[in-house]
């Protein structure tokens, strides 16, 4: 990464955790973590675990995430979360788009692009997360997939909310596998992506924006990783879970 950007280490803890679970891995993370000034650090506990955390991480560097979120503000959704609801929880970064919503889940890039633009405009902070399947990996079609989903996802939204968005990288391959892309990979990735934002933004913007990388990031690759110049953070799933693999992650440079 290069200096103007701050690193931003995220961990999306999926649905693992019951609150009791989650107030005791976020304890530790607070006092741990209590010192740190130079990175943001982000945990996104399932929904109902916000509350609980929220009270842990208060006066901490640490910013709450939410893993998801709905489309909509209310109404007759059965089942979803409504941005206003997880802003009550004390959140301040939703994360969208993840492989296993789109993947799993069905979300389009409309969907994913409409719950950006509601969070945003919401006053959130946003991580999108955009990366190629290994068939389209191997059918080439890399630049193609994540240009879209970029381009898609932010469709409408404005220089002036950029500032709040992050982009994640993360190759479906890579999540949950304990394959990684290689740092010349994922960063010949990144690369694409800060051109694909210039086109939309300019230059200057797409400097500034994070770009994480996330898929199997673990306590022994992150300092390669983040040697790369367009390597900001990571988006980490498993190794968030627990504080022994989750705090040398964010300590990477001690
Ligand atoms: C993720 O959930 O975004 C992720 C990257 O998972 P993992 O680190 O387990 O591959």
């Amino acid at each position: 990464m290069i200096g103007m950007r701050k690193p931003f280490i995220a961990g999306n803890w999926k649905m693992y955790k019951t609150a009791g679970e989650a107030i005791s891995v976020a304890t530790i993370l607070a006092t741990e973590l209590s010192g740190e000034k130079d990175k943001k650090i982000m945990i996104a506990p399932p929904f109902t675990a916000l509350h609980a955390v929220r009270d842990v991480l208060e006066g901490t560097p640490i910013l709450l995430g939410a893993q998801n979120a709905a489309s909509e503000l209310e109404g007759a959704h059965t089942g979803e979360v409504s941005p206003r609801m997880l802003m009550d929880a004390g959140v301040a970064v939703i994360i969208l788009g993840h492989s296993e919503r789109r993947h799993i889940y069905g979300e389009t890039d409309a969907l994913v692009n409409r719950k950006v633009r509601l969070a945003l405009s919401e006053g959130f902070e946003v991580i999108l997360c955009v990366g190629e399947t290994l068939e389209e990996r191997q059918t080439g079609v890399t630049e193609k997939v994540v240009e879209t989903q970029t381009a898609a996802g932010l469709a409408g939204v404005g220089e002036k909310e950029l500032s709040r968005v992050t982009i994640a990288y993360e190759p479906v391959w890579a999540i949950g596998t304990g394959k990684n892309a290689t740092p010349q990979d994922a960063d010949a990735v990144h690369k694409f992506i800060r051109g694909v934002l210039a086109k939309s933004y300019g230059e200057k913007a797409s400097q500034a924006m994070t770009i994480q990388y996330g898929g199997s990031v673990k306590p022994d690759n992150i300092k390669d990783l983040m040697k790369m110049e367009n390597i900001d953070g990571a988006l980490v799933g498993g190794a968030s879970l627990k504080p022994e693999t989750f705090l040398p992650i964010v300590q990477y440079d001690r």
